[in-house]
């Protein structure tokens, strides 16, 4: 080997070092360090039970932008975060039992990876849930509303419908969820619910029992995007946690936020209570996410990677 040779050689091998010990913000010098090795790998489950929340995870060597995700009609942008060598993108997903038929599913994500567009198509299996079904009494009212509630109860679901719609692109909840309020599991997700003898929707939340006054406590950090006290869900917070996910508290005795407040995972945001279509005090939590409001409970004990095996 000729002294030439041998300079170019150390040349590449300096250089080769100085790119692997380049910062992961060194977008340009990853780059570089991983064309030719590169690693990328899509994760998700294969199937899911009805309203059964999910992850989806894309782990790219090489740098990943404008990701976004394809399910049951939505388009929603994913935030890019690093962890060591690599670019990560991560979607948490779900289906509604109640808008959701069993059946197969495309799941697409898009990404430009290392500048060129990538897609990715999975299949995905959504499978009926067996539910049990739960009848109540309560006031009459609260079953079929007097005329003269109808305008203020569409004056409602249009607000609601309103904040459900801002889509925050950067990821602020983590898996687990913080659980809300400790206390007794008094109704499970997707109960058929019969009110007074009359069927009504399937109960899309979990119900915690707790005194009245309890603590509740948001599962995540987020922004609030609307408090109100409603017809039928009493004493409401809704909060955005980013990535077209949102907890939804209701029947609460005391509200200690106002929209526009921002809130850490753990943090006091109301307190129990028994107002609108009850039969006690408790909380119910709901958790909305791309797909509808999915299941809380998984979310209240698995980690990511329980979650994007299912
Ligand atoms: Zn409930």
């Amino acid at each position: 080997m000729n002294v030439r040779w041998s300079a170019r050689l150390v040349a590449a091998a300096v250089l080769a070092c100085l790119l692997l010990a380049a910062p992961a913000s060194s977008r340009a010098a990853k780059a570089v360090v991983a064309r030719g090795a590169g690693t990328i790998r899509l994760a998700c489950p294969s199937q899911a039970i009805a309203g059964e929340p999910f992850m989806v995870r894309l782990t790219s060597s090489w740098p990943l932008e404008r990701v976004h995700v394809l399910w049951l009609g939505r388009d929603i942008d994913l935030s890019v975060s690093q962890w060591n060598d690599y670019d990560v993108a991560l979607a948490l997903l779900g289906s509604d039992v109640k808008t959701v038929k069993p059946g197969t599913y495309d799941l697409v994500v898009k990404a430009d990876v290392n500048r060129q567009p990538r897609t990715f198509r999975r299949k995905m299996e959504i499978r009926a849930r067996k539910s049990p079904v739960q009848s109540l009494s309560v006031d009459p009212r609260m079953v079929t509303p007097p005329s003269e509630e109808l305008e203020r109860i569409r004056r409602e679901s249009q607000e609601i419908g309103e904040a459900l719609s801002i889509y925050t692109p950067q990821r602020r909840w983590s898996a687990p969820l913080f659980q809300p309020v400790d206390g007794r599991v008094s109704s499970v997700y997707g109960v058929q619910r019969v009110f007074n003898g009359e069927p009504r929707n399937r109960h899309r939340g979990l119900d915690l029992a707790a005194p009245e006054g309890t603590d509740v406590h948001a599962a995540a950090d987020g922004e609030v995007v609307l408090v109100g006290h409603h017809y039928f869900a009493g004493g409401s917070i809704y909060v955005d946690h980013g990535q077209g996910v949102f907890t939804l508290y209701f029947h609460l005795s005391k509200i200690l936020v106002k929209k526009g407040d921002q809130v850490k995972r753990g943090e006091v945001i109301g307190k129990v209570g028994a107002t609108g279509r009850v039969t006690g005090p408790h909380l119910h939590l709901s958790v909305y996410v791309p797909g509808g409001l999915a299941d809380p409970a998984p979310l209240l004990e698995k980690t990511t990677d329980d979650l994007l095996r299912n």
